[in-house]
C-alpha cells in the first residue's frame, strides 16, 4: 500500500472524524478535509510539471501546510525533502543540493532566521526569475518555488494559488495516477540530527515510513478516539512518522500546539483538546516538568506518548508516569536511516522494564548485536547493534560509499549504537559506539557516568565523553550544568566520584556551563564539545 491509498482507506472509514487540529492557525480538518486539501496541493504539483521521483523540499517550522505538504506529496509520487526549520543559508544550500530539489516550499521563515533572505544569498537570480522559472548557477536544479501565504513575493508561487480546490475531472485523474506508484518508490529523504557529525540523506519509501507508523500507533494503541499532540518537529521523523504516519494510519487526531516547541503552549493543547497522548524528548518533558505553571493544568485526559530521541533519565521517567498521568507513556529507540523506530516499549511493560530498557524489536525486524568482530555476543553484553528489515532505508542519497559503510551485503544496517539485548528480548542503549571512551584499555560508557552524576542534587545536566590522551588513548571529561544557585566546584565533583565509582571511570577534566551545543531535536553534540576541549587545552 501506498501513502495516499492508505489516507484514501482510512478516510473512507470515517470521513468525519477529526484528523488536523493546528491550534496557532486555528485550524480544524476531518478526514475528507485532509484527503481534498491534500489532493489539491498533488493536482497543483502536477500541473506545475512535477514527476515522479522528482525531489521537493519543504522548509518551514511545524504547521498545516507541512501536513498537506507530507500527504500531497506523497499522492503525487514526490520525493518530499525535510529542511530543517533552524537551518542557515549554508545548511539550507547543502541539503537542497545534495538531494537535487527541483521545487522547493518555504515560509518566509522562524524565529530569527528569514528564510527568503537565506534563499536569496544562495539563489540572487530569484528576484528576477518568472515563477518556474528559476536558473539558479549554485542550485541548477531547483526551478519552482512556493512561498506559503498568499503575499505576492518575486520569482514565486503562492502555496494557496498551488493547492488551489481541484475539479472532479482533475481528482479522479490523480486517483487513476495514484494506481500506479509504487509502495517501494523512494517518498522521502530525511536529514539525521547531525549529532556526530554533517547530517546525512537517508531515502525512504512509502513502505519504509507507512509501515514503521503503522507498527508504532499498534504499540501506543490508537484508535480513532485518541487525540496525540505533536510538539515535536515534523521536519523529524519524530514529528513525521511517530506523530503524523502513527495518527492517520489508525484515524486517529494529530494535535499541533506551536510552531516551534513551547512548553505552555503543548500544556494548554493537551488541556484544551483533551489530549490522549504527547510525544517528546526528555527535555521537552523537563521543561512542562520544571514549568512554574505546570500545576495549573488539567492533564488527566493523557494517556500514551513516545519519550524518544535520546536516553531517558529514569527520575523524568517517573515524573511522566506518575504528574503527567501518562501511564501508558513507551519509550522508543530508533534511528533516521530505519524509518526510525526498530525498538518500542509495550503500552503494559512494568514501569521497572520501561524506565530501563527501550522494549522490544517491533514486528518484522531482526535484530543483533555483534562484537567489533562480527560475531554475535551472548545475552547481557553489549556490542554494536544491527538491524534487518523493512524499515531499512534505500540508502543515502547519492551516497554509495556511505551506504555501503551503512548496510552490509546481509542487508543490516549497522546503527553504530552500542546496546545490549537481556533473555527476555529487551533493549538497553549503552550508548554510541563513536562516544565509548576507552582509556588505558577500559572501557568507559558515557551514560554510565551521567546517570552517576546526575543522581547528585547541584546538577541539573551532564555530559560525558573522551579526548585525546597520549599516556591513556583517551580521557574523560565531563561537562556540566549546575542547578540555578547550586554551589559545585570541580574538586567536588571528582570528590563524589571517587567515592562510588571505579578509579579509572572518574572524569579528568570537569568544565561548568550554561548550556550544550544542541541539535534542534534536542540532542547534546559532544563532538562540538570535544573539539571545544581540544581547542582550549591545545
Ligand atoms: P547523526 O547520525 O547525524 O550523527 P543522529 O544519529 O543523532 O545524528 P538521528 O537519526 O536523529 O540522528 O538519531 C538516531 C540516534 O539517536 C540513534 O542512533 C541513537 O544514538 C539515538 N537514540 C534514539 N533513540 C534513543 C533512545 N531511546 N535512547 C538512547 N538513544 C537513542
Ligand atoms: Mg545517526
Amino acid at each position: 500500500e501506498t501513502i495516499g491509498a492508505m489516507l484514501r482507506r482510512v478516510t473512507a472509514e470515517g470521513p468525519g472524524r477529526i484528523a488536523q487540529i493546528t491550534r496557532h492557525q486555528a485550524v480544524r480538518w476531518s478526514y475528507a478535509d485532509l484527503l481534498g486539501r491534500a489532493e489539491d496541493l498533488a493536482v497543483g504539483l502536477r500541473r506545475l510539471g512535477l514527476k515522479p521521483g522528482d525531489r521537493i523540499g519543504v522548509w518551514a517550522a511545524n504547521c498545516s501546510e507541512w501536513v498537506l505538504a507530507q500527504f500531497g506529496t506523497a499522492l503525487a509520487g514526490l520525493i518530499l525533502v525535510n529542511i530543517n526549520p533552524a537551518y542557515r543559508a549554508h545548511e539550507f544550500e547543502y541539503a537542497v543540493k545534495k538531494s537535487g530539489c527541483r521545487a522547493l516550499i518555504l515560509s518566509p521563515g522562524h524565529k530569527s532566521n528569514d528564510y527568503f533572505a537565506c534563499l536569496r544569498s544562495v539563489a540572487p537570480e530569484i528576484d528576477r526569475a518568472a515563477p518556474g522559472r528559476l536558473k539558479a548557477a549554485k542550485l541548477p536544479k531547483l526551478e519552482i518555488v512556493i512561498r506559503l501565504g498568499t503575499e505576492p513575493t518575486a520569482g514565486m508561487f503562492n502555496f494557496e494559488d498551488v493547492a488551489a480546490p481541484a475539479d472532479e475531472a482533475e481528482r479522479a485523474g490523480l486517483a487513476a495516477f495514484g494506481a500506479t506508484l509504487q509502495f517501494d518508490d523512494p517518498i522521502n529523504i530525511q536529514f539525521t540530527s547531525g549529532t556526530t557529525g554533517a547530517p546525512k540523506g537517508a531515502t525512504l519509501t512509502h513502505h519504509n515510513i507507512l509501515n514503521n507508523g503503522f507498527f508504532i500507533g499498534e504499540a501506543m494503541r490508537l484508535t480513532p478516539a485518541d487525540r496525540l499532540c505533536i510538539p515535536v518537529p515534523y521536519y523529524h521523523c519524530f514529528g513525521m512518522v511517530l506523530g503524523n504516519l502513527a495518527c492517520v494510519t489508525h484515524g486517529a487526531t494529530m494535535v499541533s500546539p506551536s510552531e516551534g516547541f513551547d512548553p505552555v503552549a503543548t500544556l494548554e493543547a493537551v488541556e484544551a483538546e483533551g489530549c490522549t497522548g504527547l510525544h517528546g524528548v526528555p527535555t521537552m518533558f523537563i521543561a512542562m516538568l520544571d514549568h512554574p505553571e505546570f500545576d495549573r493544568f488539567d492533564l488527566r485526559t493523557l494517556r500514551t506518548g513516545i519519550m524518544a530521541g535520546s536516553p531517558c533519565p529514569v527520575e523524568v521517567m517517573r515524573r511522566v508516569i506518575e504528574m503527567m498521568h501518562m501511564r501508558e507513556v513507551t519509550i522508543a529507540y530508533g534511528m533516521t536511516e530505519t524509518s526510525p523506530v526498530s525498538f518500542q516499549s509495550a503500552c503494559d511493560d512494568p514501569i521497572g522494564r520501561r524506565v530501563s530498557t527501550v522494549g522490544r524489536v517491533q514486528p518484522h525486524l531482526e535484530v543483533k548485536i555483534v562484537d567489533h568482530e562480527g560475531r554475535i555476543v551472548p545475552p547481557g553484553v553489549a556490542g554494536e547493534l544491527l538491524t534487518r528489515g523493512y524499515s531499512v532505508m534505500r540508502g543515502y542519497w547519492d551516497d554509495p560509499a556511505g551506504t555501503a559503510a551503512a548496510i552490509d551485503p546481509a542487508r543490516f544496517m549497522h546503527t553504530g549504537d552500542l546496546a545490549t539485548i537481556d533473555a527476555e528480548g529487551y533493549c538497553n542503549i549503552v550508548g554510541r559506539l563513536k562516544d565509548m571512551v576507552i582509556r588505558g584499555g577500559e572501557n568507559i560508557y558515557p551514560r554510565e557516568i551521567e546517570e552517576f552524576l546526575y543522581t547528585h542534587p547541584a546538577i541539573a545536566d551532564v555530559q560525558a565523553f573522551g579526548l585525546p590522551d597520549p599516556k591513556y588513548g583517551e580521557e574523560l571529561c565531563v561537562w556540566i550544568r549546575r542547578r540555578d544557585g547550586a554551589a559545585l566546584t570541580e574538586e567536588e565533583v571528582v570528590a563524589f566520584c571517587k567515592a562510588s565509582i571505579a578509579h579509572y571511570k572518574v572524569p579528568r577534566y570537569v568544565r561548568f556551563v550554561d548550556e550544550f551545543p544542541m541539535t534542534v531535536t534536542g540532542k547534546a553534540q559532544k563532538f562540538l564539545m570535544r573539539k571545544a576541549m581540544m581547542d582550549a587545552l591545545a
